[in-house]
């Protein structure tokens, strides 16, 4: 799944290509892949609008036009965006299609159809029609630090690692970057959030932020069928010390990598380098 590196390497592409494009057309090839309002409107409100800038709140991408209006796209699972400089055929999981007036495309591709697109009327704010974006935690490459972790964690009897995935406490880090952030912080997964220290949790919002800045630098993970607006797949999991490694050796220590659920998720750990505490 697309996490906040894979989104913000979206992001660049895009405010990048899309400046001075205008929107010619919009064919919606899959209803359910809009949020907001209805297909026909969707495409109707959206035809003829001018890009400006390219804005990233958590894992949402929020693109603005000239006239104050905008499109929201939440990539979730499988979904990605495809810069086409030339027409090409139609891939297979192509939900909407939007051409430009330079002739060339952006199109939307979601296998699995959770991807969502919204259109924001120009009265409208981005929380108005997408509520959960107003209820999103700190913007972690801006505004995270360890007090604050101390702060949100404190009195918590879940797991950190289920902590970390709250999008209402950070927005944007989800299951790779946080086994990755815990392992360089050395906590243990199933660590109780409330039993974290402050010393821990400046260690760990270290480490969020400087393995989320490496991994945008990497261009994001390729873990899925994730590929940037270019269609190039990231390189960050190459350098993965945990996540997806289950049963090698720790990069550090050379204990095998181990795997457990927590809170339905699937977490890497090296049992030796984030020793377990204050955990039932
Ligand atoms: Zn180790």
């Amino acid at each position: 799944m697309p996490e906040l590196p894979e989104v913000e390497t979206v992001r660049r592409g895009l405010n990048k290509v899309l400046k001075g494009e205008e929107i010619a057309g919009v064919e919606v090839l899959r209803q359910l892949s809009i949020g907001h309002p209805d297909a026909k409107k969707f495409a109707k409100g959206l035809t003829g609008k001018a890009f400006t800038t390219v804005d990233r709140r958590g894992k949402y991408l929020l693109i603005n036009f000239k006239d104050g209006s905008g499109l929201a796209v939440h990539l979730r699972m499988s979904g990605r965006l495809l810069f086409l400089k030339e027409t090409k055929p139609k891939g297979k999981f192509l939900r909407v299609a939007f051409k430009l007036k330079s002739g060339k495309q952006l199109h939307f591709e979601d296998m699995r159809v959770f991807g969502r697109l919204w259109y924001k009327e120009p009265a409208l704010s981005f929380e108005e029609i997408i509520p959960t974006l107003g209820e999103l935690g700190v913007e972690p490459l801006e505004e995270l630090t360890g007090s604050y972790l101390h702060k949100v964690f404190k009195n918590k009897k879940q797991p950190i690692k289920s902590a970390l995935l709250d999008q209402r406490l950070i927005a944007g880090v989800g299951n790779i970057y946080a086994d990755e952030s815990l392992f360089r912080a050395k906590l243990h997964p199933q660590t109780l959030a409330g039993n974290v220290t402050l010393t821990e949790c400046n260690r760990l919002a270290e480490e969020i932020i400087s393995v989320l800045s490496q991994a945008i630098k990497l261009g994001g993970s390729s873990v899925r069928d994730y590929t940037d607006s270019d269609g190039v797949n990231g390189n960050y999991q190459n350098t993965a010390y945990v996540y997806g490694r289950k049963g090698y050796a720790c990069r550090v220590c050379q204990t095998p990598i181990e795997r457990v659920r927590i809170v339905g998720r699937s977490s890497h750990f090296c049992p030796s380098c984030q020793k377990r505490k204050g955990s039932r």
